[in-house]
Formats: structure tokens, sequence, C-alpha cells
């Protein structure tokens, strides 16, 4: 387990030329906004560089520069491989462990080795090279800094991508990963021509009726305990169809539930396309969602984290919700 120093991680990026930038699956606008940020840098150096996701870009990211450039292998056939050039570097974003980059259908054989840039305490060090900061709001901020060492110019472009990484997994600035420095590089990324209302106008005031109808079943399924420390509410398959809402509208949910005064842990179950329950959480203060999720196989940060386990949406609810009730109580 090496971690390598920011410098060091400039230092082979500008020594090489091929490039594939990737990052996890439920894209978000940490992963998308540094993908993007990094794929400008590397090619004002002029680099070849390509972004592979296994999903679909949400429709909300697609306001971001170059957006149309990633390519997504959601609906590839198995068999499908990606031309890969001699002496090419995977670069992996925002991703604890290298499962969560799902299937992008790249020969890893083929690759020269993986450079693995993350914020996630839970890292597995998968890369040749890995540099984790578990201290960054998000991998954004990594990447603000990353581009200086890289002697990159950065533009209105690259400011607008690294600022939607940043005020989203910080929860506009709300996030008790929000530091000083956070606020340093934001206002470096809105002297670069960020306008800060403008840009969240698209992420936060662009939903489509269907994410409110869904948002509204979600919360009139709303549960609390009987101490009031623990919300959660669930989505299943048949509440997207009768609200004609897509999987991604559901990001969101259980941050609103979170907002209830006394709650401490609120979780959202949701059952996914193909026969999982997607389970996340969220916190205030000392609870630690990420510990929590690591015993269900999943992650994430102290006050945001998630997991994925087989089984039905009343098993898993009960399962974990029971699971939750006593580590509080310990
Ligand atoms: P969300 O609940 O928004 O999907 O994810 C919140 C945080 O938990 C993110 O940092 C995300 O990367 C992490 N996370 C969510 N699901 C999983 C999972 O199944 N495994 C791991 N390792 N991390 C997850
Ligand atoms: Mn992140």
């Amino acid at each position: 387990m090496q971690n390598n120093k920011l410098c060091e991680i400039a230092e082979i990026l500008k020594k090489y030329n091929n490039f594939i930038i990737s990052s996890h699956v439920h894209l978000d606008g940490d992963a998308l906004g540094s993908e993007i940020g990094l794929y400008l840098m590397l090619r004002q150096l002029g680099k070849d560089v390509r972004v592979i996701n296994q999903d679909k870009t949400p429709d909300i990211y697609q306001f971001l520069p170059c957006i149309e450039e990633i390519a997504c292998t959601e609906k590839l056939d198995e068999e499908y491989f990606f031309d890969i050039k001699p002496k090419t570097i995977l670069i992996v974003l925002d991703s604890s462990n290298l499962d969560r980059i799902g299937k992008i259908h790249i020969d890893i054989k083929q690759i020269d080795f993986i450079v693995n840039i993350d914020h996630h305490p839970s890292n597995t060090f998968y890369g040749k090279y890995n540099y984790i900061n578990p201290h960054a709001s998000s991998v954004g901020e990594i990447l603000y800094g990353l581009g200086k060492q890289m002697g990159c110019i950065l533009n209105k472009q690259m400011a607008i991508s690294l600022y939607t990484a940043i005020v989203t997994d910080t929860g506009s600035f709300r996030y008790a990963n929000t530091k000083a420095s956070t606020f340093q590089i934001a206002l470096d990324l809105v002297k670069l021509g960020v306008n800060p209302s403008r840009l969240t106008d698209y992420i936060y005031n662009n939903n489509k009726l269907s994410s409110l109808k869904i948002l509204g079943e979600a919360l009139r399924k709303i549960k609390i305990d009987s101490s009031s420390r623990i919300s959660w509410t669930i989505v299943t398959r048949d509440m997207l169809i009768e609200t004609k809402s897509k999987d991604e509208e559901i990001e969101g949910i259980v941050d609103k539930i979170l907002s209830l005064k006394k709650v401490k842990v609120s979780a959202f179950f949701r059952e996914t396309k193909d026969g999982y329950i997607k389970v996340s959480f969220r916190s205030k203060g000392e609870f630690n969602v990420d510990q929590f999720a690591r015993m269900f196989g999943g992650g994430g940060h102290p006050n945001a984290a998630g997991c994925s386990v087989k089984g039905t949406i009343k098993e898993t609810t009960k399962l974990i919700i029971s699971k939750l009730q006593t580590e509080l109580d310990n």
C-alpha cells in the first residue's frame, strides 16, 4: 500500500501520452466534474484522452463542457472491447475499489498501469500509483491541486467542471467535509468565470415533474424509529413506473429525510434494475455510516455512504434498520 505524493502523480501524468479516465457506477457530480476537469487538463497538455464510464450520464449533468465526448458502455454487448493504444494509463477517479467502475469493456491486460485518485477512507490502493486524500472534500478539490502541479493554465471550462465536483460532494458547502481550503479553491474557480447561481440552477433547479412525484411518493412512505433517531424510506420499481421516473431522478431523497429534527441517521432503500437493493446512508455528527456500510460490503464517507444487498426490499429494510438501532445503542 503506497500513497504517492501529488507531485509524483503530476510527474507521471506529464510523462505519458495516452489516457483512459473512468469513475464509479451511479455517476454523480464529483465523478463527472472530476473526469471532465482532468480530461480538459490533460488535453491542454497535448495528451490523447478518453473518458469511459459504465453508466449513462444523468440528464442534469448535460450542461458540463465536452459531456458528449464521454463514452458509456451500458448498452454494449459483453464481447465488445475498446481499442487501446500502446502505453495507455487508466486513471480511476472517486472509486474506493476497482469493482466500483463496473464493466467498462476495456481489456485491463492492455493497460500499462492504473493511477488511482480518490478521497474515500476505505480506498484499497488498487493502482500502481495512488493518491488518496480522505481530507479532501471531493476528487474535484484534489484535481485543482494536481492541475497546478502539472503546470496547467486553469480555464473557465475546467473551473465549471471542478466547481460541479466540489459543490455536489459538499452538499453545496454544507457537509462536514467543507473546509477553509474548499472555499479558497471555490473562490479561485469563481474568479475563473464560474457563476455559482447559474451553475447550481442546472443541478438543483432542473427537476422534471416525475422527479418531484417520486420524491412525494417516497416522502409519503417515510418512517422513523421509536427514538426518532433513524429515518428511512423506499422506492420500488413499481413506484418508478407509476411516477414515470428514471433511476437517476431519485438522488437526494436520503438527504431530504435526514433533515428531520432529532434524526441522526437516514437510510434510503431502492430496488435496482438488476435485482439488488441499493442502500444510501447519511448521518449528522458522530455516527460513522462509512463503517456501518462496510458491514454490508459497501463504504463511503463518515457522513455519506452506501451498499448493495441481494434480497427483497422488505427483508433488507428490516435487517438494516434493526442493525442501525443496535449500533446507535452501543
Ligand atoms: P450514494 O448514497 O450517494 O450513492 O453514495 C454516497 C457515498 O457512498 C459515495 O461516496 C459513494 O461512493 C459511496 N458508496 C455508495 N454505494 C457504495 C457501495 O456499494 N460501495 C462502496 N464502496 N461505496 C459506496
Ligand atoms: Mn467524491
